[in-house]
Formats: structure tokens, sequence, C-alpha cells
């Protein structure tokens, strides 16, 4: 049974997990296994902190999912998934600020703490905690909480003080000049003199990063220093003296750290950036001079930003969480981060719809799935069942987007019964509502944000404006088509006038939604509504934007006369309708209307009123598009 599973649950954190039971195999059953990541508190959260606690929290989903479902008790090996696990994000707020983020307010008075330790600078985000770190740890745990994964917060500045590193600070103090000897060749040759493991904090002016060791005192824990180097613009303030490494008042190098905090919470596994291989090889030496065992884990790729750069903390460039939301579901971005660990994907945001779509392509598979094979999904990990979701719908988040664009508009509730048109069987089921709603929030944004700027308006040609005329001629006659029968119909129209049928496709597209490429035409179309799209066509074709922009008070009142004249039940034509604007005032404008009421196919079908109410419209969009 238990090798039959081992061959259909390949995801990689599965593999991560029996990797980590050989390791624990032989602990104490009451021992913990420990999963790290670590968290810099002198910037802010970004995606990459949130691939490194969501990757390690996977392997540990993927420990619990064997333990409790997969593997029968008395499976050979079971009792080395069953042990309990914890998962701690470390927090260095001991670390010395070397740089002023450029994402912080009040930049000037928190530069004078450069090379003070994070936990020790006040908040610049105006005091609402007691420190800079803590702000950073306060906005990390608002990041992760929509994640809704299990880990706890431990604070270096804490541990310090508490003594609880005291043990390994004599043992990395006994043992200084062999840490020395391994670390200073890997270092530039500027750097190598000098190099201890130790930063002791300057009892004088509070810098960490200024201070020099210059004696090792092991026999009673102390080093003497001097507070002297110079970095970005800090400097030492010269104070001399011998001071205790214990209890907070030094912290070590950073790599020494890694090898401190490994050793002494037993940490079994850790997952970092393929930038970080080389110093996890050297805290890996320095861990077993320590007498300890480097964690299991691998370096992942690095994905990257806009720009092609690393997502980069300290500048606060990238992709943030809360601007993730503004696009996308929290589950896309925990089903990117669980896509394959050890290939580059490059994040753009404009490449986060097509992830959307991956996404509820795989949430519909896993629906229709028997529970074994929902179990080697990576949905398993994204929505670790309990918050199960479902998508009964056949929307793409593609077409949403399209049908937002094309309607120009943010009111949910419309964009809802246009959707509602296309798959009615997905509104009586709340998860597949809420999904919807929110895809469709997202769509709204993403359009603004991104597509709407990307518009242009294009202007037909005498040929093309034929063409234009024949399909509204046709959309009205067959106002009850299918999504197959439109696209038929405009094809044949094609055909008619090009040599490629498929060219009048990027003219409709042009003037429709006023850009070079969009969906298929005929399920747009079709879902939009036949008479949506023929105001679309008249009123790009016919009132562009340009006149009407700058309006007067005066322009607007008429304006507002002439449309209430149409939405009146009046039955008079279009003539007193347009007799309620001063000629001198709208000239230009009247004189696109009249030319707009002569080119819509009359039709013994449609009533004058009708023809009003289609005006109306053109006129409507026309005024709030110029607004
Ligand atoms: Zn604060
Ligand atoms: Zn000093």
């Amino acid at each position: 049974m238990a090798a039959a599973e081992r061959t259909e649950l390949d995801l990689w954190p599965y593999e991560e997990a029996r990797r980590l039971a050989e390791r624990v195999g032989n602990y104490p059953p009451e021992r913990e296994v420990i999963f790290e990541s670590g968290f810099g508190p002198s910037g802010l959260p970004h995606l990459g902190t949130m691939g490194e606690v969501l990757r390690p929290a996977y392997v540990r989903h993927a420990f619990k999912v064997l333990a409790e479902k997969v593997l029968a008790e008395t499976a050979p090996g079971a009792a080395a998934y069953r042990r309990p696990s914890r998962l701690i994000v470390f927090i260095d707020d001991m670390d010395g600020l070397r740089k002023v983020p450029e994402s912080i307010p009040n930049r000037e008075p928190t530069a004078r703490y450069l090379g003070q330790p994070v936990s020790r600078i006040p908040d610049p985000f105006g005091g609402c905690h007691p420190s800079f770190a803590a702000h950073m740890i306060g906005l990390l745990e608002k990041f992760l909480e929509p994640v809704a994964v299990g880990y706890e917060l431990m604070r270096s500045s804490e541990m310090y003080a508490a003594g609880r590193f005291d043990g390994a600070l004599s043992l990395i103090l006994a043992r200084h000049g062999e840490i020395i000897r391994i670390v200073t060749p890997t270092l530039r040759e500027e750097n190598r003199a000098g190099w201890s493991p130790f930063m002791p904090l300057c009892p004088a002016c509070g810098q960490i990063n200024s201070t020099l060791v210059t004696a090792y005192h092991p026999e009673r824990d102390t080093v003497e220093f001097s507070c002297e180097r110079s970095f970005g613009g800090a400097h030492g303030c010269g104070f001399k003296g011998e001071q205790s490494v214990l209890g907070g008042k030094a912290k070590v190098q950073w790599k020494v750290d890694w090898a401190l905090r490994w050793h002494v919470l037993r940490v079994d596994y850790e997952l970092y950036g393929k930038d970080l291989i080389d110093s996890a090889r050297l805290s890996g030496q320095i861990l077993r001079l320590l007498g300890g065992r480097p964690p299991l884990g691998f370096p992942f790729e690095m994905y990257l930003d806009e720009e092609g750069h690393k997502v980069s903390k300290s500048i606060g460039r990238g992709v943030g969480v809360e601007q993730w939301r503004r696009y996308a579901p929290i589950e896309v971005l925990k089903y990117f981060l669980i896509l394959n660990p050890r290939r580059a994907r490059k994040l753009f945001l404009e490449s986060i719809p097509q992830y959307t779509d991956e996404y509820l392509d795989a949430l519909r598979a896993w629906s229709a799935a028997k529970e074994g094979a929902r179990r080697n999904s990576p949905l398993e990990f994204v929505l670790q069942s309990e918050s199960a979701r479902r998508f009964n719908s056949t929307l793409s988040f593609g077409l949403v987007m399209n049908l937002v664009g094309a309607l120009g508009t943010n009111d949910r509730g419309l964009i809802s019964r246009y959707l509602k048109v296309y798959d009615n069987l997905a509104m009586p089921d709340p998860d597949t509502q809420d999904l919807f709603h929110e895809l469709i929030d997202c769509a709204i944004n993403f359009y603004r944000d991104f597509i709407e700027p990307t518009k242009f308006h294009y202007t037909p040609s005498d040929d093309e404006r034929e063409q234009l005329r024949a399909l509204v001629t046709w959309l009205e006659r067959n106002a009850e088509a299918s999504a197959d029968e439109i696209e038929k119909a405009i094809y044949e129209l094609g055909r008619k006038h090009y040599d490629k049928p498929g060219k009048i496709f990027s003219l409709l597209y042009r003037v429709i939604l006023g850009q070079e490429r969009g969906p298929r035409l005929g399920t747009f179309i079709w879902l939009a509504t036949p008479g949506f799209v023929i105001f679309k066509i008249i009123s790009s074709v016919f009132l562009p934007v340009g006149p009407l922009t700058d309006l007067s008070n005066e322009e607007r009142e008429a304006l507002q006369t002439f449309l209430r004249a149409l939405d009146s039940d009046q039955t008079n034509p279009v003539s007193t309708a347009l007799s309620t604007i001063p000629a001198v005032l709208w000239n230009d404008v009247l004189q696109r209307v009249r030319q707009l009421d002569a080119w819509i196919p009359r039709s013994p079908n449609r009533p004058e009123a009708e023809q009003l109410v289609y005006l109306g419209h053109v006129a409507r969009m026309s005024y709030v598009a110029s607004r």
C-alpha cells in the first residue's frame, strides 16, 4: 500500500516530506519536527517573503497528509510522520539597519539610527508600534493572514535577551578561530581583515554594525572591541571596551547566526532562495563545528518582477500582496507558489490573469476528482481542505475581463447579470458565487489599471463603415442568434470583403474593444448581447469622445436637458429632443446625432421610441466618457 502511494503522490512537497521522514525516523517519539523560515524586518514583506513561509508550510502539510490520510498506522516508517511539528518564522530584529528603505515615511529621522538593531529604532510609521521592527512584524502578520497557514513568530532580540542562545554563544566564542578560518576565505579581500563572528552592541551609541572586535576571552564569555567602523553614512562613536557576548549584548554575524538558530532550535527543514546557496553551505560547516546537523531543504529559484529583477524588499520594489489581491484571489498566489519551485517563473503583474485561469482550471479538475487524486493536486495545498472552494462554472477570468472592458463599467451587478446569461448554473452555488464576485472585482481593478490606459479609438474607412453597417443590420435581424451563429455570420461577412475572412475580426476588435486582439467574438457578442454591441459600434464610429470634452456648465446643462427629453415617455420624434438644445451650443453634437439617426437602420419592428433609446444610450455614453 505504502509503495503504491509512493509513486502516486509525486508532487514536490510529498517528496520533501519523505526525505524529511527519513531524517527524523530515529528521533525519540516526542521530539518535534522543526520547520524554519526567516524574515528580515528591515524592510516591508513582499511576495518573496510569502514564498519563504508558504513553501515550508506546504512540506509540513504534506507530512501531515501522509501521516493522517495516506499511511496506515502499521505501515513501515509511519511513526516518523506522526510526530508533532512547528513552523517557526524567525525574525532577525537584532540586525542593524544598513539602509533606510525607500518605501517608508520619515526617512530622515530614521536615518539617524543607521547601524542600530531594528528592534531599537523608533517606529517610522507614526509611532503606532514600539519599534521599527515591531511595525514590520505587524505588517508581516497582516500580510500572512489571508493565506491562513499555521506558523509561530520568534524574535531574535527576545531570544538573545532571554539567554536562549547563551550556551551556543559560549561555544562559538570558544571556537572563534576555526570559524574565522572557515569564513574569511569566502569574503572579498577588503573585508577579510578584522572579520569576527561577533558584533557587540556599543553601549555608548547603540550601533551594532560599527563595532570591531579586537580580542576574545572565551574563559569569561567576553570580547574587547572598539566602535570605529563606518558604512553608509554612519560612523562609530570611538568607544572602546570589554563586554559579555551573552544576554543580548552582542549578536553573531548572519551566516553564524543562521548556524546558531539551526543549532539551538534544532531546525530540520528550511527552504531558501538560490542566491543563498553559498551562505547555507557555510552556515552548515559552522553548524557542524558546533555539533549540529544541517537541516534539509533545497534552494528554490527566485521569481522576478516586471523589470526582471529579483523581488527585493530593501527597496520595496516588486509585487506586494495587497497589490496581488487587487487583481486576483489570494488562492491564485498560493497556487503560483506551489508550482515547481526549482524552475524560475517570471512574475509580471500583467501575467496574473493567465495564472488565475490556470488556477480556475485546476480548481475545476480538483472538484471533479476523487479524493485520492485530489491529494496529488496543488489544490490540496492551496485550499488545505477545510477552506475548500468550488467553481461550478465554465467561465474564464479572461472572458470576465473582456466583458468588464467592453461594458466599461464597474457596476458589479450589471456584470453578473450579463454573466448569468452565459452560465446560469453557476449562480445557485454559494462557493462559486463568492469566487465569481471576487473575480469580477479583480477584473474591474485590472481593467482600470492596465487595460483602459492602452485602449485606442479607431476611425474606420468608408469601406469598413459599410462592413460595420452590415453587421449591425444582421445583429438587429438576428437578436436571438446563438454564439456559433454570430461567429459564422461574422466569418461570412469577412469572406465578402477580404481575401482572408479572418481579417474582419481585427476591425471588430478595434472598433468594439479598442484593442488589437480579443476573445472569440461570437461568444462575446452573444454574452454582451447584440443590442449592446450595436451601441458600441455606433458610438465608437460616430461619436468619438474628443469634441465632447471640456464641457462648460451651460453645455453640460443643455446635454442633461437633451437626455431627459430622450428618457421621458413621450412619443415625439428625435427632432423634439434635439430642439431642447440651443443650436449654437451644440452644432457639432447635433450634427453627429442627426447623422446617427439617419444611420441606424430603420425597421418596422422597431418603433420610433426605441430609436430614441438607442440614441439616448449613445449620447449618454459619449457624455459619461467625456467627463
Ligand atoms: Zn507602527
Ligand atoms: Zn559606539
